[in-house]
C-alpha cells in the first residue's frame, strides 16, 4: 500500500511504503524496514532538474517585426549550444487566485517549437573572432515566439496577436507571467544512439537517468531490513539552494514524520537514525570522451559501458568542495558491488586541476551519514542532448536495487 504522509496516517510497519511531496519539485519516498528505523536508512538521493534556459518575470518584447520572450539561462551551460534547435516551452502559470495553468507546447507532433537565432556564416566574421563563452551573450539567449501583426493595432501589433492568442488559448494575462514558472529545454524524445542502439541520446541525462533508476530501485523493494528511501531533490544545478533543493531542511522533516509514525519521538533518534544511514548520491559522471582524451587521467576515469561509476570525490582545485567518501564505507560498498555481479568502476571528474564538479552528496554527508557518488557516465554532459550507455543505466538500476538490500 502506498500512503501520503498526513494527519490521518497513524503508525507505519514493516512494508509500507509512504512518500511526501514538496511543493511538487522534490520528494522522498519511503520503504519501512523490518529493523528499527534508528538502526538507519538506505538512502538514494537524486536530482530532477537539469540545466536549461527559464523565462524571465517580464519576458515580452517587440522588436523588427518579431515577439521575443527574454530569458536568463539555468545552470552552468555553453550557450552556443542552445541555439538554432528545436525548444519546447514546460511549466506552470500561477493566476492571483490560484489557478494553476499548465504550460506544456513542443512536444506534441503538432505543437508548434521555439528557439534561439543566430547569424548566418556570411555575417559572422565578427562573432567568430569571440571566445567561445562570449559567442553567445546571456541576453541574447531570447526565444523567437511570434511573428503575425494583429489587424488594426498600430503599436506593438505582433505582441497585441501574441496576447490575444495567450488569453484565447491559455486565459493567460500579459502580467501573469509575474507568477509563472516556465522552463525552455530541447524539444522531442530520447533516441536510440549510434547503429548498434547501444546508447541513448536525451535531454537532461544529468540528472533524470539516475533520479529514474533509483525511483525504479525502491518501487521496487517490498520487503527490505532497512528502511529504504529514495530522496529527489530540485535546484542541484544551480547549488541545491532553495526550500526544494539538498540543502533545505525538507528531508530532515520528512525522515522526523516517519520516525514519528514508527513511535519515535525524540529529536536524539532522528540523530542517530541519521548517523547510521547510508547514502548512494546517484548522480551523472563525465564519461572518457575518445575526441576530448587530454582532459582526463585515462587510469580514473569512467568509460561509457564498463558500468556504474563510484567517484570517491569529485570537487575541483584539490578536492575542494567535496565529499570525500571513507576507505571503509567505500570498501563496504565494493564487497556488496562484486558479491552481487554489478559491473562498476571508479573515476574522478577529469585530470587533476582541469575543473570538476559538484553534487548535492556534501549536502547528505552533513547528517553524519556515509555517502558515495554512485552514477552513471555520459557525454555532453549539460548540452541540450546528452549521451548515456545502456549497458551503464541497467547497472545503475541493479546496484541500486542491491545497495537497498544489502548495504
Ligand atoms: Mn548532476
Ligand atoms: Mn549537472
Amino acid at each position: 500500500m502506498v500512503l501520503k504522509i498526513s494527519k490521518n496516517l497513524i503508525s507505519l510497519k514493516p512494508g509500507d511504503k509512504v512518500y511526501v511531496n514538496n511543493r511538487n519539485k522534490n520528494m522522498v519516498l519511503f520503504v519501512v524496514g523490518k529493523n528499527d528505523i534508528t538502526k538507519g536508512l538506505r538512502v538514494l538521493g537524486a536530482h530532477i532538474d537539469s540545466p536549461r534556459i527559464d523565462i524571465k518575470q517580464n519576458p515580452l518584447y517587440e522588436k523588427d517585426g518579431f515577439v521575443l520572450l527574454d530569458t536568463h539561462y539555468y545552470g552552468g551551460i555553453k550557450k552556443y549550444q542552445w541555439v538554432t534547435i528545436p525548444l519546447s516551452m514546460i511549466g506552470v502559470v500561477i493566476k492571483k487566485d490560484g489557478t494553476v495553468i499548465d504550460i506544456n507546447i513542443g512536444e506534441k507532433d503538432d505543437d508548434p517549437v521555439f528557439g534561439v537565432s543566430d547569424l548566418l556564416p556570411h555575417l559572422a566574421a565578427d562573432q567568430l573572432k569571440k571566445t567561445a563563452s562570449e559567442v553567445i551573450a546571456g541576453e541574447n539567449l531570447d526565444l523567437t515566439f511570434g511573428s503575425i501583426p494583429l489587424k488594426d493595432e498600430e503599436k506593438d501589433c505582433v505582441k497585441a496577436n501574441i496576447l490575444r492568442l495567450l488569453k484565447d488559448q491559455y486565459d493567460i494575462e500579459e502580467e501573469d507571467f509575474l507568477s509563472a514558472e516556465i522552463e525552455v529545454v530541447p524539444s522531442g524524445k530520447a533516441r536510440d544512439y549510434g547503429l548498434d542502439k547501444s546508447m541513448i541520446l536525451g535531454y537532461g541525462h544529468d540528472d533524470k537517468c539516475c533520479a529514474y533508476t533509483s525511483l525504479r530501485a525502491i518501487l521496487d523493494m517490498n520487503d527490505v531490513d532497512y528502511t529504504s528511501c529514495c530522496l529527489l531533490v530540485d535546484k542541484e544545478e544551480i547549488g541545491s539552494m532553495g526550500a526544494t533543493g539538498a540543502q533545505s531542511v525538507f528531508f530532515e522533516n520528512s525522515v522526523a514524520e516517519v520516525l514519528n509514525l514508527c513511535n519515535h519521538t525524540s529529536y536524539l533518534d532522528l540523530k542517530r537514525t541519521f548517523t547510521n544511514s547510508k547514502v548512494l548520491s546517484s548522480d551523472v559522471s563525465n564519461g572518457f570522451d575518445p575526441l576530448y582524451p587530454e582532459v582526463c587521467e585515462r587510469k580514473n576515469s569512467a568509460f561509457l559501458g564498463n558500468g556504474i561509476v563510484f567517484n570517491k570525490y569529485v570537487g575541483a582545485r584539490g578536492k575542494s568542495s567535496s565529499n570525500d567518501a571513507n576507505a571503509e564505507y567505500v570498501a563496504e560498498i565494493r564487497k556488496i558491488m562484486d558479491e552481487s555481479d554489478i559491473y562498476f568502476q571508479t573515476a574522478e571528474v577529469g585530470k587533476v586541476d582541469q575543473g570538476g564538479g559538484g553534487t548535492i552528496s556534501c549536502y547528505m554527508a552533513n547528517y553524519n551519514m556515509d555517502v558515495i557518488d554512485a552514477g552513471i557516465p555520459i557525454l555532453n554532459m549539460h548540452a541540450p542532448y546528452e549521451v548515456l550507455s545502456k549497458v551503464d543505466l541497467y547497472e545503475a538500476y541493479q546496484a541500486y536495487k542491491v545497495f537497498l538490500q544489502k548495504a
